[in-house]
Parts: C-alpha cells; sequence; structure tokens
C-alpha cells in the first residue's frame, strides 16, 4: 500500500489527482475488505484450533493480529477517502463522472450525488474529474444522464459514448472496435441530418434507410412494451425516445418527408416488431 496523502499534500492536488487517488484508495479498500473476510474466517478456524491446543496467549494474540492489521488499514483508506471528498467540497466541488449500469442500460453522470445513480453500481472515471460541463455532456453522448446533462441536443444524445468503463476500453483495445464511425470511412449513402455517419449508442454505424428503419422499430416496440409494463426507469426510456426521434429525423430527412408523417409510415413496422419482439 501506498503512503496516503496528508491534508497540504491533498490542498495542492488537482481534482483530477484527488479523484484518481479515491478511486485508487476505493479498489484498495473493496480489494482488503475480500481480502478481510477471508482472513478473519481462516484466522476464527485457526484460533479455534490453537485453543484446543492450549495455546498461550502470546501465542493467540500473533494469530488474531493480521485480521486487525486489515481492520485498521481499511479504516485508515476510508478516512482518506473521506479527506478527499472533503477537499472537493472545501473547493465548492468540480464535475466528477462516473458511470452506472442498470440491466443493458449504462449512464454517465456529472456527479456521485445524482439521485438516478441511487443504489446503482458505480465506477468512477476520474480522468474527466473538473472539466467543463459541456465538454463531459458531449463525451457521455449515448449515455449522458438527462438529470445531469438536461441540455444536451438529442442528435448529440444518440451518438456513440466517449465514457466508457475501464473493462470496455480494454475490451476495444482487443477487438478494435470503436464507438464511432473514423473520419477515414468512405462517404455514406445514408447520414443523420448532419450529414454525419448515424451512430447508435453502442456504436453500430447505421448505412442505410432499411437498417435505421429497424433499429427505430425495434426500440420504439421495446418503448412500447416498457411503458405498459413499467419495467424500466423513467430515464432509461427517455433516453431511447431520444433516440427514436434521432432516427426518425434521419429516416424523414432521407424520404422528403416531415418527421408526423413518418412516424406514421413507420407505425405498421413498429407494431409488427411489437408482436414479433413482446407479442
Ligand atoms: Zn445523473
Amino acid at each position: 500500500m501506498a503512503r496516503l496523502p496528508g491534508a497540504r499534500q491533498i490542498a495542492r492536488m488537482t481534482p483530477q489527482e484527488i479523484d484518481e487517488t479515491a478511486a485508487r484508495l476505493e479498489a484498495e479498500i473493496a480489494e482488503l475488505s475480500s481480502e478481510h473476510g477471508r482472513t478473519e474466517q481462516l484466522f476464527g478456524q485457526t484460533t479455534g484450533v490453537a485453543a484446543a491446543f492450549a495455546a498461550s496467549e502470546f501465542q493467540m494474540q500473533l494469530l488474531q493480529g493480521s485480521p486487525r492489521d486489515q481492520a485498521r488499514k481499511i479504516d485508515e483508506l476510508r478516512a482518506c477517502v473521506r479527506q478527499l471528498d472533503g477537499e472537493h467540497d472545501r473547493r465548492g466541488g468540480w464535475a466528477r463522472v462516473v458511470l452506472t449500469v442498470d440491466g443493458d442500460v449504462t449512464l454517465a453522470h456529472r456527479t456521485l450525488d445524482c439521485p438516478a445513480a441511487t443504489g446503482l453500481e458505480r465506477v468512477r472515471l476520474p480522468q474527466w474529474s473538473g472539466r467543463p460541463v459541456d465538454e463531459i455532456a458531449e463525451a457521455a453522448a449515448g449515455r449522458a444522464c438527462a438529470a445531469c446533462f438536461p441540455d444536451l441536443p438529442y442528435h448529440l444524445r444518440a451518438r456513440a459514448t466517449r465514457l466508457l468503463t475501464p473493462a470496455e476500453s480494454e475490451q476495444r483495445q482487443v477487438t478494435g472496435v470503436a464507438p464511432a464511425a473514423s473520419a477515414a470511412a468512405p462517404p455514406l449513402a445514408f447520414t443523420n441530418v448532419e450529414g454525419q455517419p448515424l451512430v447508435t449508442p453502442d456504436g453500430q454505424v447505421l448505412r442505410t434507410v432499411d437498417a435505421a428503419v429497424d433499429e427505430y422499430a425495434r426500440h420504439a416496440a421495446q418503448i412500447r412494451w416498457h411503458d405498459a409494463h413499467g419495467r424500466r426507469s423513467a430515464s432509461a426510456i427517455e433516453m431511447q425516445q431520444v433516440l427514436c426521434l434521432y432516427l426518425l429525423e434521419a429516416i424523414a430527412a432521407h424520404r422528403g418527408t416531415s418527421l408526423e408523417a413518418q412516424e406514421q409510415e413507420l407505425e405498421r413496422h413498429v407494431e409488427a416488431r411489437y408482436r414479433r419482439d413482446w407479442g
């Protein structure tokens, strides 16, 4: 375990350094906590055996020392995380990006206190700490939490996110699959209204209007089902509605119709998809 930073050192750290340290310490706490549980169990068994063989009190103390040390270390680490969080509050706060995972929906938040993040597994992305909120919102794109980034335009919400969990980043390095189309990609016959590739939040480029219609029907049918059965949070449905609007807009522009006309025209696709996937 590296030496813990003191109050004076913390006061000199950048927001990014503070949050990186906090994330590292939280990982250490998690590791030590599981190790602590195992050791305690092991020592419980061992000391039971030792007692049965009438070990001296000194020997017993030696045996029990390890779980006690671990518990003390965990307390020290927790105190340091509290100090780091305290420094964040003392400076009036800064944006701290955290990802939450809820089933197949991952959302990016700009604060650890977001109500939509309550009770969910969190991944801190300290490399974004203290960056301007607009910049974070744009990077969050398809993952932007509606509560944390209420002003992000919907066409940006439907873009592939650049805020990845460490596991996703690692996977992307291995598979080489980037979430957004590269600038060197050949020109597309079908694009969004800005002439950019039409990218779904999971990084798939929709190259034809048929692919976009299919994707639209899939999401619209899913929304219909979740709306009727209340199986999904309001913010997750809202994100999907934003995506549907983005797809619909591109399809309508491509076919030269209004949004309303296009929505009506696609209704039979949505109905068919609803019956197929959810009927
Ligand atoms: Zn949020």
